[in-house]
């Protein structure tokens, strides 16, 4: 049998806020979780104590998933845990009366600070039995802390942190207390598989029994849920639902909604501009300039009374709206008045008004993250708008590209030097792309986006990599591969020329299965003497004194410093191939690419042969670099083509 229907139920403890699923329970789940490395086994521990929260009532289960995403709200609202080393050393020395010295030599010793905590607690006699701690009680002091600001904020932290320590009535929970407030849990519990885990939980519920469940109506439900995250991604309001109207029902009624981001889609890489007649095997499709800035999704709701809200979003979901407000400004210009709501996925390029002219994606780099004022804007942008998911109160995203590109240009006009429209063309012959491509590269662009216009394969598809946009850029076509975003854990000294700054640099890809950075080059190459200077001196912000638990670094390329991931640096290299001393993508990591004949080797990891840096991405966080999965399908991609 795939599933069979779990037994038992929770045991609440009793709190002044009535009857409460106690956080030693999901602990010992976690437990169950880190001792293994079997996805199936993850989804199912996890399903299974979803399902038991799930019979206890909606807000147990609301407050049950946030803890095991080990968020405090959704991403947009921009909330995070991730409390600072020295303030959870303080705090576990309060709550169990050791000196923080010892603590700290403890944390060198072990290297994780959950660990430690779990030690303190062990050791720790109590006169008194704590009050059991609980899941609604450790998400709601999350909250407070995540949210406490001013001028005594380290030390209220670290009152509420010692305090649920001091409640914990077993050492697990301290364990993953303190590594949840790092930002971290490290058990192998991805979010997408929470999701997963939900899903069938809830279909479980739903159906009350498992009787003819086959395992594609496990995976309907998980995808159904996915999908349903990365258009509405508020997991209250979607487990609300839930409840409301089953796992079947929960599509219609968590729709698209302005001001809530929308996962975006992804492209898939093409190499040559004459295999592309051949993957859209006679379909329609369009070319666009693919445009080298920063993805903005802007968003605006006007209500009745003539109330308007208008977001921006980045890529992963931060609202950038501080960081755009000439865009929001501008909204009324470049909408046409009937226009009451929408949800439109741009391109913000910097822009040089007086030679009209696109500039670098470098120059964007450099405008403030915040601007208080529009005055202070020191490098324009110009919105190149490609596609309108939501409009006038409906979604658009199940209709054709050519529709919604239609709709786009009725109701959304061009605005000199602050928004147009993406340049396309319909072509069909393969010279035409060529050049167009050659076009688009002296037009300052990276090359084409290729889109599929027609039928149900041109439908928008939120956060996914879709074979119905291909990117073509120049790069690929003159035999170069594409760049890789990688996250600089550490640093080698320098010799010779170089002695004071540092002579190069440990590079990571990110695998959001096991989480955990594995090394995958050193990088030395494409520096100039500045850029050297300046990521010295912004990378020993981040330094810290020993290696993470999640970096997977070999013996062999221990760097002489340690950062904590932080910075994502684009990198090209000649080509990639296996290595005995670097991780990346190693072994099980494969499982992620099942389609593949061969997994790429247990022991040996991928490796970046002669990398050269490109530039900093800043609108990168770590957890977006390239992922294991990818280098391994770039990889294999490569033994394809020679
Ligand atoms: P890259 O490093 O190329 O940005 P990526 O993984 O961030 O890679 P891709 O799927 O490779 O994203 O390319 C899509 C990105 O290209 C979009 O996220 C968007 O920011 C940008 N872009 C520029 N022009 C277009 C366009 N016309 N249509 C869609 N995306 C575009």
């Amino acid at each position: 049998r795939m599933v069979a229907m779990p037994t038992g139920s929770i045991e609440l403890i009793d709190t002044k806020d009535g009857p409460q699923v106690p956080f030693r329970a999901l602990c010992e789940v976690f437990e169950q979780v880190e001792a293994t490395t079997k996805r199936l086994e993850i989804t199912a521990l996890v399903r299974d104590f979803l399902f038991l929260v799930m019979k206890a009532g909606p807000e147990h289960l609301k407050h049950t998933v946030m803890v095991c995403i080990n968020k405090v709200a959704p991403d947009h609202e921009g909330i995070e845990l991730g409390i600072g080393e020295s303030a959870l050393i303080k705090a576990i020395a309060t709550a169990t009366g050791r000196q923080a010295a010892r603590i700290k030599q403890e944390h060198q010793e072990l290297g994780d600070l959950g660990a430690v905590a779990q030690r303190s607690k062990t050791s720790q006699r109590t006169m008194f039995k704590p009050k059991p701690l609980s899941v609604s009680r450790v998400l709601a002091t999350f909250k407070e802390i995540a949210q406490t600001s001013g001028s005594s904020a380290i030390q209220k932290k670290v009152g509420l942190i010692s305090d649920l320590l001091a409640a914990c009535s077993s050492s697990s929970e301290a364990k993953y207390l303190i590594r949840a407030l790092e930002g971290r849990l490290r058990i192998g519990l991805a979010e997408s598989t929470v999701q997963a885990a939900l899903a069938q939980a809830a279909l479980l519920y739903e159906r009350g029994s498992d009787d003819g469940l086959e395992p594609e109506d496990l995976q309907k439900a998980t995808d159904n849920l996915k999908q349903v995250l990365s258009q509405f991604p508020v997991y209250e309001n979607v487990i609300a639902a839930i409840y409301e109207h089953g796992i079947s029902g929960v599509a219609s009624h968590c729709m698209l909604t302005p001001t809530l981001p929308v996962k975006p889609m992804l492209a898939k890489i093409e190499k040559a501009a004459d295999d592309i007649l051949r993957r859209f095997e006679g379909r329609p499709f369009t070319c666009e300039y693919k445009y080298d800035g920063e993805r903005s999704q802007i968003h605006y709701v006007r209500d009745e009374a003539g109330g308007e809200r208008c977001v921006v979003f980045s890529r992963n979901a931060e609202n950038n709206t501080a960081k755009y407000p000439d865009i929001a400004a501008s909204v009324r210009e470049f909408a046409r008045p009937d226009v009451t709501s929408f949800i439109l996925d741009c391109e913000a390029v910097a822009w040089d008004q007086a030679s009209g002219r696109i500039r670098s994606f470098q120059v964007l780099s450099s405008r403030r993250k915040k601007v208080d004022d529009q005055s202070e804007i020191t490098v324009g942008v110009c919105c190149f708008s490609f596609d309108l998911l939501f409009l006038n109160g409906e979604p658009l995203i199940k209709l054709p590209l050519r529709r919604r590109r239609e709709l786009l240009r009725e109701h959304f006009v061009p605005v000199a030097n602050k928004f147009q429209y993406a340049t396309s063309r319909d072509l069909t012959e393969v010279e035409d792309i060529q050049e167009f491509l050659e076009q688009s590269i002296v037009d300052n662009c990276e090359g084409l986006m290729i889109k599929t216009l027609d039928g149900e394969m041109s439908s928008y598809e939120p956060s996914k990599r879709s074979l119905n946009w291909l990117k073509l850029k120049k790069d690929y076509v003159d035999g170069l591969g594409d760049s890789l975003d990688l996250v600089v854990i550490g640093a080698y000294y320098g010799k010779g020329k170089r002695v004071g700054a540092y002579g190069a640099y440990l590079l990571a890809c990110y695998d959001p299965d096991r989480e955990e950075y594995q090394a995958i080059c050193k990088i030395g190459t494409g520096f100039s003497d500045s850029d050297l200077e300046a990521h010295k001196a912004k990378l020993d912000q981040s330094r810290i004194e020993q290696p993470k638990p999640y970096y997977a670094v070999s013996d062999k390329t221990k760097p002489d410093i340690w950062f904590e991931p932080a910075q994502v640096w684009e990198v090209k290299a000649a080509d990639l191939s296996l290595s005995p001393i670097y991780q990346a993508a190693y072994g099980e990591a494969m499982s992620a690419l099942a389609h593949m004949p061969v997994p790429i080797d247990a022991t040996k990891g991928v490796s970046l042969r002669f990398p050269r840096f490109i530039r900093v991405r800043d609108d990168k966080t770590a957890e977006m670099a390239t992922s294991s999965a990818q280098v391994a399908e770039m990889y294999e991609n490569q033994k394809t083509v020679q």
